[in-house]
């Protein structure tokens, strides 16, 4: 248990085990109920079709509202970024998860970008040299469309990823966005 836990982001072995002795000294059933929270999630999250995002159904929860703003698409690197930013509540669209670039991805993209009709796209990318020609390439790619493009603006340090940085410092570099 504790080198399975050991495996985990963040834990090391004092944690790993810590948590492994407070499991084996809890009634069984606290263990078991942990085993099959874990073993459901893992069955049933998968990738939204449209975004990338986790979801337990073929569309995640962000994607099956409403009321967003269509016009609006973030782009992020991370599915762990769309937490953060839907925890600032700053920003009123949808999502793409672009965590490597190939040419489906970049199809997938341009599909969601005809269907919803976006006009405008945030690039939700921490502020560094590879970041910048992410965006200029996928700039690029989506040249022929109407759109206007922005990047979240100071507030995240250069090369912090986003998910170490406080949510307001996130908020703010939402609000500051500028255009790239
Ligand atoms: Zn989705």
């Amino acid at each position: 248990m504790v080198e399975a836990f050991e495996q985990l982001p963040t834990i090391g072995k004092k944690s790993a085990m810590r948590m492994a002795f407070y499991i084996v000294r809890q009634d069984k059933s606290f263990g078991l109920k942990l085993c099959n929270t874990i073993e459901e999630a893992t069955l049933t999250v998968k990738n939204c079709k449209k975004c990338g995002f986790i979801s337990e159904h073929e569309l995640c929860e962000i994607c099956q509202d409403e009321h967003k703003d269509k016009a609006k698409l973030c782009i992020v690197q991370d599915v762990k970024d769309i937490f953060i930013i839907e925890q600032t509540r700053c920003f009123d669209g949808y999502y793409f998860v672009l965590d490597n670039i190939n040419h489906e991805k970049i199809d997938e993209l341009t599909q969601l970008i005809e269907e919803r009709k976006t006009k405008e796209i945030l690039f939700a990318v921490s502020p560094s040299i590879a970041s910048d020609s992410f965006i200029l390439f996928i700039e690029d790619k989506l040249k022929d469309f109407d759109i206007k493009f922005h990047k979240i603006a100071q507030g995240v340090p250069t090369g912090v990823s986003l998910e170490n940085v406080d949510i307001l410092s996130v908020a703010k570099a939402i609000n500051g966005k500028m255009m790239v």
